[in-house]
C-alpha cells in the first residue's frame, strides 16, 4: 500500500478567480497543519489557476488542472498545454474526468495522450477511470475500469507509470450524494492494483489510487480506511473549506 494519503479538491467549473485566490488561502491555513501526513492538492479552473497558486507560493499544498490537451503548441482554438499548465505552476492534471468523457467526447484514446503528454512536460496526472450505472448492474464494473486503465498507461514505462496516480471515480457517484460502500471500493481498488502490478510490478504498490464519488467528512474516514485506498478525489466537498479539511482529517485515522 502507498505511503502517505492524497487528497485532491476538484473545484470543476467553480469559482472566479478571486473566489479561488480566497478559497486557496482557507484551505492552506486548514490543511498545512496536516502536511505531513496527507498530501493536498487544489485543482481550480483554468482562469484560477494563477490566483490560486499565488496563494498556495512556499506551501505545501499542490496546485492542479483539470484537463490538458496532448500537443504542446499550436492552432487549437480553446486548449491548453501541458507546458502552459507547468508554467502556470501546476504540479498535477487529471486526465479522464468522467465529465470530459461523458459531456467532451474524451476517448479511452484521448486519455492515454493527455496522460503521456502530462508526464512528458513534468506534470504528475491523475488518471480518472469509472463504471456508469449500467455497467455495474450489468456486471461490468471491472471489465471496464480494467480496459480504462490499460488504455490510458498503453506505451508507458515503468517509470512513467510510477509517477501517476489513479482515481477509481463510479460515475453513478459523483456529485449524486450515492457513495460507493467501502467494501465496493476496495474491490474495484485491489482490481486497479493488480493491474498495476502487472504494468510496473516494482512501482505498483506505491502508486496512489484514490477514490472519488460524494466524498464527504462523515464517510471519508471509512473508505480511506480500506487497504487500497490511498486518498480521494473530492468535488462538492472541496469547494467549502471546513468540508475539505474534515476529510483531510478523515485521512490521518
Ligand atoms: C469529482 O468531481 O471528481 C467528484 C468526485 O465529485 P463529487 O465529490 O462532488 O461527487
Amino acid at each position: 500500500m502507498a505511503g502517505k494519503k492524497f487528497i485532491c479538491g476538484n473545484w470543476k467549473m467553480y469559482r472566479t478567480a478571486a473566489e479561488a485566490g480566497a478559497l486557496a488561502r482557507e484551505v492552506r491555513a486548514a490543511a498545512e497543519p496536516y502536511a505531513d501526513k496527507v498530501e493536498v492538492a487544489i485543482v481550480p479552473p483554468f482562469t484560477a489557476l494563477w490566483a490560486a497558486g499565488v496563494e498556495l507560493k512556499g506551501s505545501r499544498i499542490g496546485l492542479g488542472a483539470q484537463d490538458v490537451f496532448w500537443e504542446t503548441q499550436g492552432a487549437f482554438t480553446g486548449e491548453v498545454s501541458a507546458p502552459m499548465l507547468v508554467d502556470a505552476g501546476c504540479r498535477y492534471v487529471l486526465a479522464g474526468h468522467s465529465e470530459r468523457r461523458q459531456f467532451f467526447g474524451d476517448t479511452d484514446e484521448a486519455v492515454r495522450k493527455k496522460t503521456r503528454a502530462a508526464l512528458a512536460a513534468g506534470l504528475h496526472p491523475i488518471v480518472c477511470v469509472g463504471e456508469t450505472l449500467p455497467e455495474r448492474e450489468s456486471g461490468r464494473t471491472l471489465e471496464v475500469v480494467g480496459r480504462q486503465v490499460r488504455a490510458a498507461l498503453a506505451g508507458l514505462d515503468a517509470g512513467e507509470i510510477a509517477r501517476l496516480t489513479v482515481a477509481y471515480e463510479p460515475v453513478w457517484a459523483i456529485g449524486t450524494g450515492k457513495t460507493a460502500t467501502s467494501e465496493q471500493a476496495q474491490e474495484v481498488h485491489a482490481a486497479l492494483r493488480a493491474i498495476l502490478r502487472e504494468l510496473a510490478p516494482a512501482a505498483a504498490d506505491a502508486i496512489r489510487i484514490l477514490y472519488g464519488g460524494s466524498v464527504k467528512p462523515d464517510n471519508a474516514a471509512e473508505l480511506l480506511s480500506q487497504p487500497d485506498v490511498d486518498g480521494a478525489l473530492v468535488g462538492g466537498a472541496s469547494l467549502k473549506a471546513l468540508d475539505f479539511t474534515g476529510i483531510i482529517q478523515g485521512a490521518t485515522r
